[in-house]
């Protein structure tokens, strides 16, 4: 599931992250507040990244790459996104994207909602996927992902989070992703899982190094 190579900065113990998405800047802080590490956002000057990969780990490989180099430090990328049995796999890496550049949260679930109206329900399955990738400006790398599973709702339910969390059920607990509060959603998710493979890798590199 993960791959480990070298990380070359010895004194690191600050990660920038690869994303200007202020709701995964939110949550993966939230994430990391005791963890010893410090997130930085990446500095706003750079110029976005095209997200060209066919995987989301390899879109998380080109962020990741592309802002560690860009400003010398070492960064941490997530990829993330929504992947729809009924849907073969869409909107997948292309689930900020799949209705325009410009489109909201409002209009992609009007889109997904559309395109899943004939689906029954016994094949409404579906997970977020959370592909995460650090890199060094060397161009070291480590990677790992993760998932959640649900199942797409008809409407949407609940305020929180952001992206499709409103349309996607998690039978266990019985709430929309939308319906849990932060620290639940920091608690399931697709990303802290990820997250927290990556932070066991963190804490294996500082004590290796100490
Ligand atoms: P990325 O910035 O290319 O990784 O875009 C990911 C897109 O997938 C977001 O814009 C959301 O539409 C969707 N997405 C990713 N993570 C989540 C989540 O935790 N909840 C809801 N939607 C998500």
């Amino acid at each position: 599931m993960s791959q480990r190579s070298s990380v070359s900065d010895k004194n690191c113990r600050s990660l920038t992250l690869a994303t200007s998405n202020a709701h995964k800047i939110r949550e993966i802080r939230a994430m990391f507040a005791d963890s010893g590490w410090v997130v930085r956002a990446a500095p706003p000057e750079l110029p976005d990244i095209e997200e060209t990969g066919a995987t989301f780990a390899e879109n998380a490989r080109i962020k990741a790459l592309a802002v560690a180099s860009a400003t010398g430090e070492m960064t941490l990328a997530d990829d993330s996104g929504l992947v729809v049995d009924a849907l073969n796999g869409q909107p997948g890496t292309q689930s900020r994207r799949w209705a325009g550049e410009h489109a909201s949260d409002t209009d992609r679930i009007a889109l997904l909602l559309q395109r899943m109206a004939d689906v029954p329900d016994g094949l409404r399955t579906a997970r977020f996927v959370c592909a995460a990738c650090v890199a060094d400006a060397c161009g070291a790398l480590w990677e790992t992902s993760a998932a959640v599973e649900g199942i797409i709702l008809r409407e949407p339910r609940g305020n929180n989070g952001f992206g499709y969390d409103p349309v996607f059920f998690l039978p266990d607990l019985g709430l929309t992703m939308a319906e849990l509060d932060e620290n639940k959603k920091n608690a399931v998710s697709h990303r802290s899982l990820a997250m927290r493979q990556v932070m066991t890798w963190l804490t294996c590199i500082q004590c290796c190094e100490e």
